[in-house]
Order: C-alpha cells, then sequence, then structure tokens
C-alpha cells in the first residue's frame, strides 16, 4: 500500500520516550516554538549536534552553573553539565524537542534524533529554563559562576 504523504507520522515506530503523543500537552506549555529566524542581534543561540532542533532566548542569564549530580551526569553522558538559566518566557525551540521526565520530576529536553541534551526545566523554579552551555553557538560566553552538587562529583574531575 502507498503510504499518504500527508499521514500523521507513526508514532508506534518511536520507543515511548521519544514519543510525543506519549506526553501530557503541560510538559510543553511553558516552552515557546518558534519557526524562522530572527534578526534580534541581542539573542542567545544554540542546537544540537545534528542542527534538527535549535533554541533562541533573549535577555541575561539568571545563573551560570555547573552541576556535579548524578542525573546530569547520566543525562549528558559527561562527567558534569554546565547550564546557563533563563527565563522560559524569553526561550523558544525551533520545534518541540523529545522531552523525558525523570522520577525526580525534572523534565528533560534533548533531540530525539541525535540525543544531545539541550534543556532542563522543573517545577520548582516555575518560569526558568537550564541550557546546557555545551549546546550554545557561543559557550564561552557565559563562564559559570558557581558549581552545585558538589557532594556527587566525580574525585578525578
Ligand atoms: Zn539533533
Ligand atoms: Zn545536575
Amino acid at each position: 500500500m502507498e503510504k499518504d504523504p500527508s499521514a500523521a507520522p507513526d508514532f508506534s515506530l518511536l520507543p515511548f520516550w521519544t514519543n510525543p503523543i506519549f506526553y501530557p500537552k503541560f510538559l510543553l506549555g511553558n516552552i515557546g516554538i518558534r519557526k524562522g529566524r530572527s534578526m534580534d542581534k541581542d539573542e542567545i543561540t544554540g542546537r544540537c549536534l545534528c542542527g534538527q532542533v535549535s533554541y533562541q532566548v533573549t535577555g541575561k542569564p539568571l545563573h551560570a552553573t555547573i552541576c556535579h549530580c548524578a542525573n546530569c551526569r547520566r543525562a549528558s553522558g559527561a562527567q558534569s553539565v554546565a547550564w546557563l538559566t533563563f527565563s522560559a518566557e524569553n526561550f523558544s525551540f525551533s520545534e518541540p524537542p523529545s522531552q523525558y521526565r525523570s522520577e525526580t520530576e525534572a523534565i528533560w529536553s534533548f533531540c530525539g534524533r541525535c540525543g544531545t541534551t539541550l534543556a532542563y526545566q522543573h517545577n520548582r523554579r516555575p518560569g526558568e529554563i537550564d541550557l546546557t552551555v555545551g549546546s550554545l553557538d557561543d559557550p564561552e560566553a557565559f563562564p559559570p559562576t558557581q558549581q552545585v552538587s558538589v557532594d556527587e562529583k566525580l574525585s578525578w574531575t
């Protein structure tokens, strides 16, 4: 049978954690989606490894933090993660990312194609979004000023 190109994609072929239907709408509720590029020169931009998901944010970062917790370590596959925190209302993805809700009720946004960890949100900090500094187009722009979860820090870092 010929496949109808206008038909909805068959998400049943994907693992459940990449399936957008699996996630209630509220998970994406406070993340804007914006198609196309803007010309705002104060804009901070970033993207995943494969380029499928990009993002943009304006305004000053609220925090620049290195986190040594075990969840950041696993989610990134790196020894620690540098995060840049912004007001979520100034932030938008180019398209909806894949999301995973961890046991700690955190929402991790990542590219469903290449797996790059892009953002972290938690309802303990409503209205904020943390972006991985490693996914920024200019990761030198905002050096971390604090380290957290240092009790979980690996001994060799
Ligand atoms: Zn990607
Ligand atoms: Zn962490």
